[in-house]
């Protein structure tokens, strides 16, 4: 019977998924009209449910008729010593070919005793890179929440609300370092948890290659065994309809067994454009923690940080060139670091900050090594977000007038023109303006505090370079 069943199926579906999930399969028994299959294990016998309940139906229609059905009888391993792997057939749920798609949740998952064999924990490599630590992961306002959400999980995987633990942010802002930190943090404190960490690029390959070679189920069974499973870069699975199948089967198993789950992304699950809308709903079952770019403070921290861990000294005033200078990712701020380091050491130099300036023109282009009257225009102009043009021009429209005056103000003050050649810079204003202007902006300094505290987010601005 099940023979025709097969050949019918055979039919109906693909070479490859009939290699994948009906080959397997062996029929163990046909009492009065119901067929009984054994299969290799819990996830697979879900995943037959969930793709081929339709065909599975039929078949038993036409072979046995309508009275027909169709129990599972599921490969079991037994207990947590791996030292003998018991084959027990479980009682099987009775699965009438006609109500599909009824499993209980929890039910603990049920492995295949051949897979387990061959992954012994010990073996067990989990991919985390060790420097990644929550020590040297420098805590800011940039990163609070995914920070401490993240060491919530670590210290109780699987047992908090924070799963699964979603962390976006842009490229080179910490989010490997972060979820490999949760990673180690958990297999220091429990040396027999699988952790497994995995990029998202890997793990379609993975499957991919799987498919190829027959042995999804293979690939299925590993990632089931998995305690703590770090899935980093999610946004790598949009549009592969297939392998996000795959992650969701595997995602709810280890959810529902309670294992913990953490993935980072580069952009908020709302704008993961491709990817499942069961899959995203998912996601949003435990927390979503930003990191965002790294304040100046935080900026100087991590410097510091890294310099004291790599041993090398740097003078303070390099340090805050540095966290002034570089504020687009920490990836980067890294990389000016080691060229700083390489090219001290290469030319036999002290980092001091001619060096720091120098190592930094060849990195970043539009780094401006002193204050001049430009600058000071282009960067005054930009923080009132005014045109540079209107610094210039007759209008008095307030908010120019205010920029105008504050600009004339820093150029008094960091640069060697004189009034005149200020006020030249300005539209051709006399020098008497450029007096009024500076007088305003001091007075203003000292009466307005909102307006004290921008000029004092100019003036470190310029206070770096003009060092
Ligand atoms: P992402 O995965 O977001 O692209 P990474 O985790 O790879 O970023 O971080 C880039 C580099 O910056 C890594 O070397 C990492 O150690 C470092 N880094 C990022 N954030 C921090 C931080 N808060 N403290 C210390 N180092 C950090
Ligand atoms: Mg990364």
């Amino acid at each position: 019977v099940w023979h025709n069943c097969l050949q019918v199926i055979k039919d109906n579906i693909g070479e490859q998924s009939y290699k994948t999930w009906f080959e397997p399969i062996t029929p163990l028994s046909l009492a009065g009209n119901v067929l009984t299959i054994q299969v290799p294990s819990q996830f697979f016998y879900e995943w037959l449910e969930e793709h081929y309940v339709g065909l599975l139906k039929k078949v038993v229609f036409q072979e046995l008729g309508s009275e027909g059905r169709l129990e599972y009888s599921i490969i079991v391993d037994q207990g947590n010593d791996h030292s003998k792997p018991q084959t027990v057939n479980i009682p099987t749920k009775k699965v009438p070919a006609a109500v599909a798609n009824s499993y209980s949740p929890e039910r603990s998952f049920l492995k295949n005793p051949f897979e387990s064999k061959a992954i012994d924990r010990h073996f067990f490599n989990s991919q985390l890179n060790q420097s990644y630590t929550f020590e040297n992961y420098i805590e800011g306002d940039c990163n609070r929440l995914a920070r401490s959400a993240g060491y919530a999980v670590a210290n109780k995987p699987g047992t908090t609300s924070f799963n699964p633990l979603m962390v976006y942010g842009g490229v080179g802002l910490g989010k490997t370092h972060l979820v490999q930190a949760i990673g180690n943090h958990i297999k220091s404190n429990n040396p027999d948890k699988f952790v497994l960490y995995v990029s998202s690029e890997k793990f379609v390959n993975q499957f991919i290659e799987s498919l190829k070679t027959n042995s999804v189920q293979d690939f299925a069974n590993f990632y089931l065994l998995v305690d703590i499973l770090i899935i980093d870069d999610v946004q790598f699975l949009s549009g592969k309809e297939k392998t996000q199948e795959m992650f969701f089967h595997i995602f709810n198993h280890l959810h529902q067994s309670g294992k913990q789950i953490v993935m980072t992304s580069d952009c908020p699950p709302r704008d993961l454009k491709g990817l499942e809308e069961r899959l995203l709903s998912r996601f949003k079952w435990g927390l979503t923690a930003d990191l965002q770019s790294p304040d100046f403070e935080t900026r100087m921290a991590i410097i510091q940080k890294k310099m004291q861990s790599d041993g090398i000294h740097i003078p303070d005033n390099v340090i805050e060139y540095l966290a002034y200078s570089v504020d687009t990712n920490v990836r980067e701020l890294e990389g000016v670091l080691i060229s700083l380091i390489a090219q001290s050491s290469l030319n036999r130099k002290e980092i001091d900050l001619e060096l720091a300036k120098a190592a930094l023109k060849h990195i970043i282009e539009d780094v401006e090594t002193e204050v001049n009257l430009d600058f000071i225009q282009k960067t005054v102009a930009e923080y009132f977000q005014v045109s540079l043009d209107s610094l210039k021009a007759k209008t008095r429209k307030k908010e120019i007038v205010t920029a105008r005056q504050v600009a004339m103000y820093f150029a008094k003050e960091y640069t060697s023109h004189s009034l005149k050649s200020i006020g030249y810079h300005f539209g051709g204003r006399d020098h008497s303006t450029v007096i009024h202007s500076v007088q305003t902006v001091s007075d203003l300094i000292d009466t307005d505090k909102k307006f004290k505290a921008s000029i004092q987010e100019l003036q470190k601005k310029f206070k770096v370079k003009a060092v």
